[in-house]
């Protein structure tokens, strides 16, 4: 068995963590220093913006954003996920995954292009110019929309947005919640009920909403990962009329397309971001250990420090072959949903309690917000909640077990 890279993705992943180390840690005390912009769009309305408004993401001023996705760009990196049928370079979720490890490495993040996985293959050919394009070049951002107030955990169960057809239209009503880039988006990915008897077993649609549509609007929803600038949404949909040419796949296959993005996008892809934050957080206290003196020695050399530090080391080793092992096997075409429910939950739960450790060898200057520590914490807690909270994901690998869907005998 051989669980090395194979070269070509070696190479890829060694030279974006040059890029990252060059072009990315040197940004971060600007981009963790400058008081972020402030927005005043309160109630419903847009804040506006669009493409530009996306990408002056965090505080760095957006031609440093613009500088650092042209050299993504020209570094064959921005589109190397993408399929080669939309132009991009055809790495998998293998390649994905190993090259979001390295730019998760750092708080400013390198621009990937964000192309929404359940586009691929579920898309007519005018959507595929209109939306996925777009996003391949950089030109549009997106947004999915599942969660509503009354239906987190349980989407399709409780989900209340209704799409009711009218003519060859489809007439949308309904709030969701948490949107995360709903009001900076291009366009959004809606799922509404179409079969109020089948709901997630065939009665849920995906609608492509178009920021411009009437009858859409938004409300800012302030989360402590994002702080100054909100970047989750209420989205209120009262009465859009959406054109059958804007429904993704087939009617009723809504549920379905979004556990595809789910799958890929919130849940392997989580355990990517937790290992670059990890493992660059261990670096960064391995050499503050070593240099930080305490009662006349580094406190390297206390035990109290070194069994946290190989804590952390365990969970990131562990991560990763789970997480290597889980994109090959999906890039074989297997079934791997459970699996990436497993990643999302050690991504959040181990995740979580290493960089409370990290936090805690850095004493009072890891609370400090001029560190990227205490930012990572939050993103860290937070995985143990967004994409389907750690009880959900251990309910769906209880049920893989119970039913026999999933082997453990290696
Ligand atoms: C920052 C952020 C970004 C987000 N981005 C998006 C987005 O882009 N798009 C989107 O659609 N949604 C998004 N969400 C929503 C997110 O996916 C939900 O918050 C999450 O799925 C949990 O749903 P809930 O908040 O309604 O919790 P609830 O479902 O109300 O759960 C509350 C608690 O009960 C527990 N619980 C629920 N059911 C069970 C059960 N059967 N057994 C045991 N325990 C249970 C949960 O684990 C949790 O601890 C985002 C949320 C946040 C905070």
């Amino acid at each position: 068995m051989d669980f090395r890279l194979d070269d070509t993705l070696e190479a890829m992943k060694l030279n974006v963590r040059n890029i990252v180390k060059n072009e990315c840690l040197p940004l971060e005390k600007q981009y963790l220093s400058t008081p972020p912009e402030t927005y005043s769009y309160g109630g419903h309305e847009l804040p506006g913006g669009l493409a530009e408004e996306r990408l002056s993401f965090g505080n760095l001023p957006l031609d440093q954003w613009k500088r650092l996705e042209k050299i993504s760009k020209e570094a064959g990196i921005f589109t190397m996920h993408v399929p080669e049928e939309y132009g991009g370079g055809g790495t998998g979720a293998l390649g994905h995954i190993v090259v979001d490890e390295e730019v998760r490495r750092s708080i400013v993040g390198l621009p990937i292009a964000e192309v929404p996985v359940m586009m691929y293959g579920s898309s007519t050919q005018e959507q595929v110019d209109r939306y996925i394009l777009p996003c391949v070049r950089g030109e549009k951002g997106y947004a999915f929309a599942q969660t509503e107030p009354q239906a987190g955990s349980d989407p399709g169960g409780m989900m209340q947005t209704r799409a009711i057809s009218d003519g060859s239209d489809w007439i949308l009503d309904g709030t969701k919640m948490f949107c995360t880039g709903g009001g900076t988006a291009d366009f959004l990915l809606v799922q509404a009920v179409t079969d109020t008897n089948k709901r997630q077993h065939g009665g849920v649609t995906m609608f492509i909403v178009d920021k411009n549509m009437s009858g859409l609007s938004f409300a800012p929803i302030q989360t402590w990962i994002y702080p100054g600038k909100a970047h989750q949404y209420f989205v209120y949909l009262d009465g859009v009329r959406i054109p059958k040419e804007n429904i993704l796949g087939d009617i009723g296959q809504g549920f379905l397309l979004g556990q595809k993005w789910l799958v890929h996008q919130d849940r392997l892809l989580r355990g990517s971001m937790a290992l670059g934050i990890m493992t660059r957080a261990l670096e960064m206290a391995v050499d503050w250990a070593k240099t930080r003196i305490t009662f006349g020695k580094p406190i390297a050399e206390r035990q109290a420090i070194q069994w946290m530090l190989t804590d952390v080391y365990v969970d990131i080793m562990a991560l990763r072959d789970m997480t290597r092992h889980t994109a090959w096997r999906a890039d074989r075409g297997e079934d791997v949903r459970v699996e990436c429910s497993m990643i999302k939950y050690c991504a959040g739960e181990w995740g979580w309690r290493s960089i409370d450790k990290i936090m805690q060898i850095f004493g009072g200057l890891g609370e400090t917000m001029d560190m990227p520590i205490p930012h990572w914490y939050h993103s860290l807690r937070h995985a143990r909640v967004g994409g389907g909270t750690s009880e959900i994901h251990k309910f769906v690998m209880a049920r893989g077990l119970l039913q026999g869907r999933i082997a453990w005998e290696g």
